[in-house]
């Protein structure tokens, strides 16, 4: 039982294309132009990682070894951090270069993790004033065909003024600039085998990005029947993420270092919006779980055409729905046009009634909506996307992306078919923007003096 769930969700996690929302930032931006806590914050000074962790190196030795302690009281098949990596404030007097790597291992994200000053502007805004980046100086995953629209990367120098929005919005993007990449033990990298993460529990370990999903999905909420076939399946460590940098975040503002507060709540923002995604909440959206056992259960005995069909479509329409909600953001910032999904994006009215935000939120919450709604929005999907994209398994979009107009596609099925996707992923827009804020809300309340 449990080898036969094994290879289909190796299959599963290395078919699927795209890795959620496209471009977070862009969604941030509208998320938090409404939240007065950012938008009305007074401008930070940019400050270089290096200089942030030399002033606080004690405090932050203090606060990750008792983020060490807590997760492993709270996330299943929390992996200790070895002895050897813990962070050692002593560290400081061999130079920047050092302390950086030191910090990097002792949260066991890439040390080739770049963490540079640099803002993504927001498209809405006017234009940026300072210097163009490359892509490698922000991002250490080589520059890739991702969603049909580069990022553009602004330089900011140590010092220089920005606006907290922008820190916050840029940051909720960079997780997905290589810094859970290769963390496994077989991993091909030279940190990997030292992280004590264990081999890649699904997705294929020489895949370089397919290496993050374990750290930007998560399997909460499935059946106990798939747990008991396939426990693997509840290795997964957005939570651990999520603690880290909000303590990070609290930490650098309580301390005076507001440029780093609002940066590490951008980066502990990217795991609460991953999981908004019903595809990253979900193993496998629209499928029961006796489905699923049964189609793998034919695949053992010889007839895998089910199974292999099933992985085509969960990858298809996982890619679909993460596409339209990327060109319908791209386009509209170019015609400044707020669609419902803009206008869900900076809805508030239902924040509040999450009620606050808590350890268990992510994970209780966030992951439980988003999975209750993975067969509603498949269903969506299947209604209204032309059926050659996300009901046929002989055809693989991820192949064909680059060159398909999906928003003119799903146009011409009619303005109902369109109303209803775009309804559909407004709803989940909704919870990525509310979500967001009320984890800001959490932290900067956290950071608050006492
Ligand atoms: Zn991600």
């Amino acid at each position: 039982m449990k080898r036969l769930l094994l290879a289909a969700t190796l299959a599963l996690t290395t078919a699927a294309p795209a890795w959620a929302w496209s471009n977070h930032a862009l969604a941030a931006y509208r998320a938090f132009e409404v939240l007065p806590e950012v938008a009305q914050a007074p401008a930070v000074p940019a400050e270089p990682l290096e200089a942030f962790l030399a002033a606080q190196a004690q405090p932050i030795a203090q606060l990750l070894a008792a983020q060490d302690a807590w997760a492993q009281q709270h996330i299943a098949h929390y992996p200790p951090l070895p002895a050897a990596l813990r962070f050692d404030p002593a560290v400081a007097s061999q130079g920047p270069q050092a302390l950086r790597k030191a910090f990097l291992m002792a949260l066991r994200v890439s040390p080739e993790s770049r963490l540079a000053l640099y803002v993504q502007p927001d498209p809405w805004g006017p234009a940026p004033q300072g210097a163009p980046m490359a892509h490698d100086e922000v991002n250490a995953l080589p520059l890739r065909e991702k969603d049909g629209e580069k990022h553009r990367f602004v330089r900011l120098q140590p010092g220089e003024r920005v606006a907290p929005l922008a820190v916050l919005a840029s940051a909720s993007d960079e997780p997905d600039y290589g810094m859970d990449l290769n963390l496994w033990e077989d991993s091909p990298s030279t940190w990997g085998p030292q992280y004590g993460f264990g081999k890649i529990p699904f997705g294929n370990p020489s895949l370089d990005f397919a290496t993050q999903a374990p750290f930007h999905m998560a399997y909460h909420h499935e059946s106990p029947l798939i747990y008991a076939a396939a426990g693997f399946l509840k290795r997964t460590y957005p939570l651990l993420r999520l603690h880290q940098y909000q303590g990070l975040s609290e930490l650098a503002f309580q301390s005076g270092h507001p440029y780093w507060g609002w940066r590490f709540a951008g980066l502990a923002l990217h795991y609460v919006q991953d999981l908004t995604q019903p595809y990253h909440a979900s193993l496998a959206p629209g499928y029961s779980p006796a489905r699923l056992i049964a189609i793998q259960l034919l695949a053992l005995m010889g007839l895998p055409g089910g199974k292999n069909d099933m992985i085509v479509l969960l990858s298809n329409r996982h890619f679909v729905l993460e596409r339209y909600e990327s060109q319908m953001i791209q386009a509209n910032a170019r015609t400044r046009r707020a669609s419902p999904l803009e206008q869900a994006l900076r809805d508030t009215s239902t924040d509040a009634h999450y009620g606050p935000w808590t350890d268990a939120s992510l994970r209780d919450t966030v992951s439980r909506e988003a999975h209750g709604l993975g067969e509603a929005v498949t269903a969506q999907m299947v209604a209204t996307v032309p059926k050659g994209y996300v009901d046929d398994p002989g055809f693989d979009f991820g192949v064909h992306a680059g060159g398909i107009d999906l928003m003119a596609e799903v146009a011409r099925q009619g303005p109902q078919a369109q109303a209803a996707l775009e309804g559909s992923i407004a709803t989940l827009m909704r919870h990525f923007g509310a979500h967001s804020r009320n984890l800001v809300r959490a932290i900067v309340q956290g950071a608050a003096p006492r």
